[in-house]
């Protein structure tokens, strides 16, 4: 039996869906939150094909409770997270760095140790090499893009982030891309690809060809930590990277 108040909180729960879905109708999208037709990429429909025209989703529709108009603001909304049981073991929260209005964006996994004693994304050995790539690969400078991770606190022992923390973290990421709205996404290694792209396909396969994620063109490429253990498949990086300053390049002309 259903009584009073739980009627009325049925009630409040339905007209709070039907403007949420209003808003997403809004906002031009058109599937229902199940349904992920950007991320779901499969190797054949992973080619610069796809490069279509693709109406560009708002991603705060998707976040609705996110009101954030800057990464500042987004930065006090997450304020000291205890969303996800890696609050327990991080020192700092890596919330990501760089221009806020970069035309390209790196997205890496979580933060290892150096990333949670300075509170800063890719400081250590790998980010090093990350550093080199944007600095004297692409001739930016490390304030020109931006840096982020899928996590936002350090998993213990380095392990892969699990699939409730990544839960709790993800929509802070897609704000972010929402909110810097860059021209490219890098996605660093197996895990950010495999997970902004809700694909199992092995990074092998998915480096080196455009993809999607919310309407931003995502190169992925493996990641630097992976680079130090494997120091011959810089080249196929550099591959990657040469696509994404040509992209850059057409972008801007
Ligand atoms: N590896 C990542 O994926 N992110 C960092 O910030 C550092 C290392």
């Amino acid at each position: 039996m259903v009584n009073r108040s739980e009627t009325g909180e049925i009630a409040i729960l339905a007209e709070s869906l039907r403007r949420h879905l209003q808003r997403r109708q809004r906002a031009g999208i058109h599937i229902l939150p199940n349904e992920q037709p950007d991320r779901a990429v499969t190797p054949d429909r992973a080619g610069e094909s796809q490069h279509s025209a693709r109406p560009e989703a708002d991603v705060s529709a998707e976040s609705p409770w996110l009101s954030a108009k800057n990464l500042d603001e987004l930065r006090s909304e997450i304020g000291d997270c205890r969303r996800c049981k890696l609050c327990s073991g991080r020192k700092n929260i890596v919330f990501g760095i760089g221009n806020p209005h970069a035309r390209l964006m790196f997205v890496g996994e979580g933060p290892g140790r150096d990333e949670d004693l300075q509170g800063e994304p890719f400081v250590g050995r790998a980010g090093q090499l990350l550093t080199d790539i944007i600095t004297k690969g692409m001739g930016l400078k490390r304030e020109d893009v931006y840096i982020a991770n899928v996590v936002k606190c350090r998993p213990p022992e380095n392990r892969n982030p699990e699939p409730d923390e990544v839960s709790a973290c993800e929509p802070f990421l897609k704000k972010q891309i929402d909110l810097v709205r860059p021209q490219v996404i890098v996605g660093l290694g197996k895990f950010a690809v495999q997970t902004l792209l809700q694909s199992k396909v092995p990074i092998t396969k998915l480096r080196g060809t455009w993809h999607r994620y919310q309407g931003i063109k995502l190169m992925p490429t493996f990641h630097p930590a992976y680079l130090l253990r494997n120091p011959a498949d810089k080249k196929l990086v550099w591959e990657d990277i040469k696509k994404v300053i040509q992209e850059l390049r057409c972008e801007n002309t």
